[in-house]
């Protein structure tokens, strides 16, 4: 029975992710075309694919092009991956 709890689990989750993506294109199609980065966006980590709110995100520049991680363990493994 431990299965169908993970499952419905897994699909709240996956729900409550879905709604936010959606949420997030409407806002972008929306918003006034702005600069300015707005709080609530969700980035997606290159390394371990989850997504985390740009606020919190690591930042790292690597070869000219932003990428944002979860974790400052993430940026060094994909910077790691990337130099080979
Ligand atoms: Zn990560």
């Amino acid at each position: 029975m431990y299965r169908l709890l993970f499952i419905s689990g897994l699909l709240v989750v996956l729900y409550v992710l879905l709604r936010q993506v959606v949420r997030g294109f409407k806002n972008k199609e929306i918003g006034d075309g702005g600069a300015s980065v707005d709080h609530g966006q969700m980035v997606e980590d290159p390394e371990c694919h989850i997504f985390v709110p740009r606020s919190t995100a690591v930042i790292e520049k690597i070869d000219g092009q932003t990428y944002c991680f979860c974790s400052k363990q993430c940026a060094v493994a994909f910077q790691n991956r990337q130099a080979g």
